[in-house]
């Protein structure tokens, strides 16, 4: 910053966040979340990034054996596509293929050190709920994760948002290593989403309306034996 009342001519770094998830599907509590965290903290844009195979979602088959995240988690094509669309309407918002183009399990690590990549004088900002944040040191490398970005943890009905368990972590990191903020509360979940579409419950509203329609059209989440008429209004 300038002191001497002249005009710094270094151009502030480019802010982005980076709004992770499986995504299956994208619904208004993610879309609320990354507008608020965009607002708060003046980003430029938010890249929207569909995990590739979620570790942490892997199914688990009647004996309690994981099964391959391909039969629990719908096509990586389809939560892309229903990203797209959510997000189409809002110029700050963007889709990644960063880690549906990777091979292997999804790890946050991996994202954020391609994204730094593509946008390599970027402040990063990566988006996370408070359910996420709560496991945030069991995943891949979490040391290393605080190094690539600056975490934001967004309020979530029914977990509570705090950071004392991980602050003896984070040592001496930078406090703005890891911020809160509040947000208004939507008891949105892809679980419920899906649950609803399977029985064909309503899920307009709490999923933007292409996105009613394309799980509609794709008959995305209906159970594979009942005679469920799908999606309806
Ligand atoms: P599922 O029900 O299948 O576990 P989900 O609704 O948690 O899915 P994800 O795609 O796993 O959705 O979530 C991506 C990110 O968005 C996570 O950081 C999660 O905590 C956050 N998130 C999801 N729903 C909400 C919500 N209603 N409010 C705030 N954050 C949310």
């Amino acid at each position: 910053m300038a002191t001497d009342g002249q005009t710094s001519t270094r151009p502030r770094a480019r802010r982005i966040g980076i709004m992770g998830g499986t995504f299956d599907p994208i619904h208004n509590g993610h879309l609320v979340a990354a507008s608020e965290v965009a607002h708060r903290f003046s980003l430029d844009e938010v890249i929207f990034v569909p995990t590739g195979r979620p570790w942490q979602k892997l199914g688990e088959d009647e004996d309690g054996h994981v099964i391959d995240a391909a039969r629990a988690v719908s096509p990586a094509e389809d939560r892309y596509l229903m990203t797209v669309i959510a997000t189409a309407s809002n110029p700050r918002f963007s889709v990644s293929r960063v880690d549906i183009e990777r091979d292997g399990d999804t790890y946050t690590v991996d994202t954020l050190r391609d994204l730094r990549k593509h946008h390599p004088d970027a402040e990063l900002f990566f988006i996370t709920g408070a359910d996420a944040l709560e496991s945030i040191l069991s995943w891949q490398d979490w040391e290393g994760l605080f190094e690539l970005a600056h975490f934001i943890g967004v309020s979530r009905p029914g977990y509570e948002l705090h950071a004392k368990h991980l602050a003896a972590h984070l040592g001496s990191l930078p406090p703005d290593t890891l911020q809160m903020l509040e947000i208004p509360a939507l008891a949105i979940s892809s679980t419920d989403c899906r649950a609803r579409a399977a029985r064909g419950r309503p899920v307009w509203y709490l999923v933007p309306d292409g996105v009613v329609q394309y799980i509609a059209k794709r008959k995305l989440y209906r159970a594979p034996k009942a005679s469920s008429p799908g999606v309806s209004a």
